[in-house]
Order: structure tokens, then C-alpha cells, then sequence
């Protein structure tokens, strides 16, 4: 199984098979990013979700201990039909999204792969994955779990000043300025904070209820929040807490067999 070749990796498709047979036997574990290809405003390209999801599973895996978890191809598309009124967004059906991930996972499990950590990076895919997720749990009785964020969104949010900074904004602007700031055009930037008039609609309260909306009856630019309060330091530490609460996840999921992961506390 050894081979002359290259750096080892991690990277699910630089590897040959005989190569992925023989990490398989050290770990089960997989990171799959989703994406999504929609409008980001007029300062953001498209590719915002598709790019970070693919660049934080690389970082995560790369700051994780050996043996490294294996990192799928991304899947670059996404549920972003709200955005549709935006030019450049590429949607597809939740229907489709699911069935595919579904088919990813149990071919994951047919592999071996045991654990599967699905890293979002589009908070709209969110249902459609959990329900993916379930379904693959279900049928191959492995480990499948969804991180939208939510292991440092807490984090995040102690950083910024904006509320309800949803998209295209202070969050994703200045995680863009940190690693790819030629892509971003601050000068076309604009500030547009969402204000709701309940509590229960309030994205940032914690009695929030899930509800959906179309972009443009709410944001005349396609931002949600506000970019121009972004910089590449806040994108910097955004980034690193990110990767370190992320990093800690998969750990913890890696070295646990996957009953205990079941049963027990650790
Ligand atoms: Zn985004």
C-alpha cells in the first residue's frame, strides 16, 4: 500500500483507492462541506458558502491529530431558491439535495465510514441536511451529525455589532477579508440591518421560531446585516474559532468508537 508519491493527504479524491483502503483501516471518520452558489450582494461572489464550507473542512482536518479525518469533495449547490431573485443564484430542490447526501452517505457507509460530520455552509440547507442525516442514521445505522455553525455561532456573535447579521454581512464579509480579500469589493458594501417587529421573528432572540422569507421582500441589495462594519481582523479571529470549536467536534466524534458515541458521556 505504500506509495512514492507526494505529501500524505487527506483529501478524499487526490487519494487512490488502494490508499483510501489502507486509511480506512485507521479511521472513520468523514468531513463533507455543502455550499451553496447564491447572490452575496453586490460586494460578495457567489461562491461565499461553497468556499468556506471547503476551506474550513480543509483547515479543520489539517489542525486535527493523526490520523487526519478524511475530507469529501464539497457539494456546491444548495437550497437558495429565496435568493432567486438575485441573478447568479443556482438553486436546487430540497428534495434533490437530501436524496443526494443520502446517497453520498450510505455509499460513505458501504466504504466503512462510520462517522460522518457534514460541515454547512449555507444556513438554508439546514433542514433538508438534518433530514438527510436522519434518514442515512436510519438506514445504515452509522453516526451523521450537521454543523451549521453552531459550535461557535455563540462565539461569533460576541464579536460583532450588528443584529440579525445574517448574510452578506459583518460575519461573512469580514471571514472573506481575512483569507480573500481581492474578493471582496468594500466600496460596493451597504449596510442593511434587518429590524422585526416580534420577538418571535427576531433571528438573534433565543425565542425565535424557524420561518421563512424571500430575500428581496426584505433587502433591496441581498444583504442581510452589515458589511461595512467588517475588517479582515474580526474575519481573522472569526475564523480561528471557528476552526478550534470545529477541530474539538470532530475530535471528540474520531476517537470515540462509535457505540460509545451512542451510550456513553465523555
Ligand atoms: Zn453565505
Amino acid at each position: 500500500m505504500s506509495s512514492k508519491k507526494h505529501n500524505p493527504t487527506f483529501m478524499w479524491e487526490e487519494m487512490t483507492w488502494p490508499e483510501i483502503e489502507a486509511y480506512l483501516k485507521t479511521v472513520d471518520t468523514v468531513i463533507l462541506p455543502c455550499g451553496a452558489i447564491e447572490q452575496h450582494g453586490p460586494h460578495l461572489p457567489v461562491d461565499v458558502d461553497y468556499y468556506d464550507a471547503k476551506y474550513m473542512a480543509a483547515k479543520v482536518a489539517e489542525a486535527c491529530e493523526d490520523p487526519k479525518p478524511l475530507v469529501l469533495p464539497p457539494i456546491p449547490f444548495g437550497v437558495s431558491y429565496h435568493h432567486e431573485a438575485f441573478k447568479g443564484t443556482l438553486s436546487v430542490t430540497n428534495d434533490a439535495l437530501s436524496r443526494f447526501v443520502y446517497d453520498i452517505g450510505m455509499s460513505l457507509a458501504k466504504n466503512g465510514i462510520k462517522k460522518i460530520i457534514i460541515l454547512n455552509g449555507h444556513g438554508d440547507n439546514a433542514p433538508t441536511l438534518t433530514y438527510a442525516a436522519q434518514m442515512i442514521n436510519r438506514d445504515a445505522h452509522i453516526f451523521v451529525c450537521v454543523d451549521t455553525g453552531e459550535s461557535s455561532d455563540i462565539d461569533l456573535y460576541d464579536l460583532i455589532d450588528t443584529p440579525n447579521d445574517i448574510h452578506a454581512g459583518e460575519i461573512e464579509t469580514s471571514t472573506s477579508l481575512a483569507i480573500r480579500p481581492h474578493m471582496v469589493q468594500m466600496d460596493k458594501a451597504v449596510n442593511e440591518t434587518l429590524k422585526f417587529g416580534s420577538k418571535f421573528l427576531d433571528f438573534d432572540d433565543v425565542r425565535s421560531v424557524n420561518w421563512y422569507v424571500r430575500t428581496d421582500k426584505i433587502s433591496e441589495s441581498g444583504v442581510m446585516g452589515d458589511p461595512t462594519k467588517a475588517t479582515a481582523e474580526k474575519g481573522k479571529k472569526m475564523w480561528e474559532l471557528m476552526i478550534h470549536h470545529m477541530v474539538h467536534l470532530v475530535e471528540s466524534i474520531k476517537n470515540t468508537p462509535l457505540e460509545d458515541l451512542y451510550q456513553k458521556s465523555y
